[in-house]
């Protein structure tokens, strides 16, 4: 009865209760492995054959939640987190990762995937949050939208080790406060060039995006138009 009772509890600290999905504590646990075996994958078939050996962050943020809770109720919004949640499984794979960041934000981790397909990926999850609307518990159909930020870890693929998973992460999360001011539903990913310098790279991306992609140091893509990029990128 004990050792169930751990078991219970093993589990309720990994799994967020509202959305029953992982949370970050699970990420945290399970991530370095996956990397490493990943990398060791990579290794032993050198690019350009050991492409699917990437690991892909997308981090999602709801957009405008505030305003879902403020004009519906915050049950109303818990109910589109929920929602959110089975949607974002939908759209990966069994063994990707779907976790509650925290709040109204997701992280989805393709494994074993080619960097070049994040884009592609990212367009998948938008769609299927903003293509068809949400149900409310009454059954009154709400639109909602997300932004999406995605990044890939090796993130210099021949420094695998310079820039660690967390580093990634706050690299997507430039993509996506980028996303957010190119105008939301929308997905911004931020990749290496080839004169990418990592040395704290994820830090100097954040203090300033548009130095980062003036000193070639990063690229990024976006669903939306360059222009409109260009003006989400620049500082103010
Ligand atoms: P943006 O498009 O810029 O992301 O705007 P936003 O309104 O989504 O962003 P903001 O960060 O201002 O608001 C997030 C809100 O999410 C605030 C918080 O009360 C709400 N929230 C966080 N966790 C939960 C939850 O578990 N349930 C509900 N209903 N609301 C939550
Ligand atoms: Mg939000
Ligand atoms: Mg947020």
């Amino acid at each position: 009865a004990l050792e169930d009772k751990s078991r219970v509890l093993e589990r309720a600290s990994i799994i967020d209760p509202l959305t029953g999905l992982h949370n970050r504590r699970f990420l945290a646990e399970q991530i370095e492995a996956t990397l490493v075996a990943s990398l060791r994958r990579a290794q032993t078939a050198p690019r350009p054959q050991g492409r699917d050996t990437d690991t892909l962050f997308f981090l999602i943020d709801v957009d405008r939640f505030k305003r879902i809770n403020d004009d519906l109720g915050h049950a109303a919004g818990d109910t589109v987190l929920v929602q959110l949640g089975l949607r974002l499984q939908a759209a990966m794979r069994e063994s990707d990762y779907v976790v509650r960041w925290g709040g109204e934000e997701f992280l989805a981790v393709a494994r074993d995937t080619d960097r070049a397909r994040g884009d592609e990926l990212a367009e998948r999850i938008r769609a299927a949050v903003a293509d068809q609307p949400f149900r409310l518990d009454d059954g009154q159909p709400l639109a909602v939208t997300c932004s999406i930020g995605h990044a890939a870890w090796p993130f210099v693929t021949t420094e695998p080790l310079a820039i660690d998973w967390q580093g990634v992460i706050n690299l997507a999360d430039v993509g996506l406060r980028t996303a957010k001011r190119a105008g939301r539903d929308c997905w911004v990913g931020v990749h290496a060039t080839e004169s990418t310098n990592p040395v704290d790279l994820p830090a100097r991306t954040t203090a300033a995006p548009h130095l980062a992609v003036l000193r070639g140091d990063i690229t990024v893509s976006s669903s939306r138009p360059e222009d409109l990029l260009a003006e989400a990128l620049a500082p103010g």
